[in-house]
């Protein structure tokens, strides 16, 4: 039963079928890796959690072998980790990794601040704080699932604003990364990223201050770095499909 669509594609003897077969398994293995890469950068799948490839095969629909092709690329981007013999794992990024994270992040959203302060428009600025306006709302009256959504926003909507797409990505893959540093080795969780802080940034670009904001940046990723204790840690494990269901 499982297997009927694989087998109708490939009998049909027409190319563009078996195209469109691959295009529909490009689509897929998308959206295993973006439902996967969420569940991890919004904490449900924690450090260490075993992916079991059945499981994301049945509720895809489809083979074992389009499921490894979506963990490859989150294994490239050092999301999962696979370990012989034992399959793949949710990475429990080490200490010296989370240290090179962090000062990967400072250089980044420094250099972007200079990109930024280049090009940005009163217009974009206005929209930024609005961004952090929304950040507060929901800080305060928010469920959970959205407040870790929208921690690494902001920082990734001024990366954008930046107009340098390779820094975006960068930056974007860093972020994703330091959520599992975060729920590894957070000591008390806070579930904001300090809307307050996005505001001082702002005001200084408003400003035209670009010092100001580089320093003000420093120490608002100072602040989050400071919250962590670089020991070993442990996460507390959700059930895989449940996970599944809520993500996709
Ligand atoms: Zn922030």
């Amino acid at each position: 039963m499982k297997k009927t669509r694989r087998q109708g594609a490939k009998a049909t003897p027409k190319a563009n079928a078996a195209e469109a077969a691959e295009n529909a398994n490009d689509d897929v293995t998308e959206r295993i890796r973006t439902t996967l890469a969420n569940a991890i950068g919004e904490g449900a799948l924690k450090p260490g959690t075993k992916i079991l490839e059945d499981a994301i095969a049945d509720h895809f629909g489809v083979s074992r072998t389009v499921v490894r092709g979506a963990l490859g690329v989150l294994e490239s981007d050092h999301l999962l980790e696979r370990k012989r013999n034992r399959g793949t794992f949710v990475a429990e990024p080490g200490i010296e990794e989370a240290k090179a994270l962090f000062e990967a992040r400072r250089k980044i959203e420094s250099a972007i601040l200079e990109l930024v302060m280049a090009r940005v428009t009163p217009e974009q600025l206005d929209a930024l704080g609005r961004l952090a306006d929304e950040e507060e709302h929901i800080h305060h009256h928010g469920d959970e699932k959205s407040k870790i959504v929208l921690s690494g926003k902001f920082h990734i909507v001024l990366a954008e604003l930046g107009g340098n797409p390779v820094m975006t990505e960068m930056l974007s893959k860093i972020v994703a990364r330091l959520s599992l540093v975060m729920a590894l080795y957070e000591e008390e969780k806070q579930d904001d990223c300090g809307a307050d802080h996005h505001r001082l940034i702002i005001s200084a670009l408003k400003d035209k201050d670009v010092a100001k904001a580089q320093e003000l940046m420093d120490h608002h990723l100072a602040d989050i770095e400071g919250r962590v204790r670089l020991t070993e840690g442990q996460g507390d494990r959700h059930t895989f499909m449940a996970v599944l269901e809520n993500f996709s």
